[in-house]
């Protein structure tokens, strides 16, 4: 082993960076995130602390006061958008201003789905209610910036921190709840999302989803004249064929179909809020009603549209005296794969790398859900998975692996940093 390598494996194993290798400035802002290693875990502690699911608006603004307290500290002017018209807390939007290279919007969210575990911590790991999703994200974004500012990268750039205060239940319609992010968006070049973080990959596609129902009318009549032509099929064959068609003609790479529920005979009423319903019929009845409701996931908007229409077209083809009716409603738009993702992908495997912490790539769509930053994936290059090392999210025990905060915050804050360079552009 060369002399060069030992040095190495020994400047990564006492969390030291190979600093020859790095510019001056570069070296000084992964210095800066060492120097707050202690402090980080503790101002994490505090935002776990103060609960915020969702539907406590008030525990939501004051993580966001908690967040924009910080963000002030750096240069940061900060605002509460509030989200009263659709039921939500609202979200806080922090902006740095300056016109020096690229433009960063950098997203994250306040609210958590469960509330009130308390921040602990036990090992090498830290507990609590959102320490994962997305505490810890978040706390890699500031610490990032924070590391920015003291080494003087922060000057002069435009930063604007977007963090929802509904992202786990986004308040409808979308065209109000997201607004502002979309304004965001269209005044910056690159956008950055702080969901957690899965070894050596990031995000630069995720699918998006979107609901239907079917309703399928039947002939109703005795039972013996089924198959013939004065009562034709019934409702519960077409159905069938028609979700028996979806199953056959509707995969391709990244495309999901699932029906959810199902009701039919000769009554079914289905209540939408409570995803259940009643049904009934008898045997010796021809069926004349069926309800089924599902989602689809979905890449782009281009697969979207060709799958509505595949499905559209086959509930058209109905089966003798039956009829059908397919609607749909918008979930979570995609984020599209593209070559500006890739772009940004790049050079975050190029900070990897440079950091001494291995090579980057691209996460596989099919396996990640949607996010806030999907919103925005049409406007600008979009990376998400940035934020922390964690696991359980969404469940009692949410915990988040405290030795990758250093490693996950360097990285961030370098790519922050070249990206508004101008790293990543064409
Ligand atoms: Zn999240």
């Amino acid at each position: 082993m060369s002399r060069t390598r030992v040095l190495f494996l020994a400047c990564q194993l006492a969390g030291v960076l190979p600093a020859a290798e790095l510019p001056p400035l570069e070296q000084r802002i992964a210095a800066e995130v060492l120097a707050r290693q202690e402090a980080a875990v503790a101002l994490l502690g505090r935002t776990v602390d103060q609960a915020s699911a969702t539907e406590n608006h008030a525990g939501v603004k004051a993580v966001g006061e908690l967040y924009a307290r910080e963000l002030r500290t750096m240069g940061f002017e900060t605002r509460w958008v509030d989200q009263a018209s659709v039921g939500r807390s609202g979200h806080l939007v922090a902006e740095h201003r300056g016109d020096r290279g690229r433009r960063l919007l950098l997203i994250g969210h306040l609210d958590t789905v469960l509330q009130g575990e308390p921040f602990r911590r036990e090992g090498g790991r830290a507990f609590g209610s959102g320490v994962s999703d997305m505490k810890g994200g978040n706390l890699i974004m500031l610490e990032a910036l924070r590391a920015l500012h003291a080494a003087g990268a922060l000057a002069g750039r435009q930063v604007i921190v977007f963090l929802t205060g509904d992202e786990e239940d986004t308040g409808k319609p979308y065209e109000v709840s997201r607004k502002d992010l979309l304004e965001a968006a269209r005044r910056s070049d690159a956008a950055l999302a702080f969901e957690g973080y899965e070894a050596g990959v990031a995000a630069t596609g995720r699918r998006g989803f979107s609901s239907w129902r079917l309703e399928v009318a039947g002939s109703q009549g005795h039972s013996s004249g089924i198959f013939g032509k004065a009562r034709g099929s019934g409702a519960i064959y077409e159905a069938a064929r028609i979700l028996a068609a979806f199953h056959a003609q509707l995969p391709e790479p990244y495309l999901t179909c699932n029906p959810s529920v199902i009701l039919g005979g000769t009554e079914a009423t289905y209540d939408p809020p409570s995803f259940s319903g009643t049904a009934r019929g008898k045997t010796n009845v021809v069926p004349g009603k069926v309800v089924v409701e599902g989602d689809l996931r979905f890449l782009s908007r281009d697969q979207l549209a060709r799958a509505r229409e595949k499905m559209r077209a086959i509930a058209a083809a109905s089966l003798p005296r039956t009829s059908a009716t397919l609607s749909f409603t918008d979930g979570m738009p995609a984020m599209a794969p593209s070559e500006g993702n890739a772009r940004l992908l790049a050079v975050l495997d190029a900070c990897s790398r440079d950091l001494g912490y291995g090579p980057m790539s691209a996460h596989d769509p099919g396996q990640r859900g949607a996010g806030d930053i999907s919103f925005v994936a049409e406007l600008l290059p979009c990376l998400d998975g940035l934020g922390a090392d964690g696991g359980k999210e969404h469940a009692p025990g949410e915990f988040i692996e405290l030795a990758s905060l250093p490693m996950l915050t360097r990285r961030a804050a370098l790519l922050m940093h070249r990206v508004m360079d101008g790293a990543g552009h064409p």
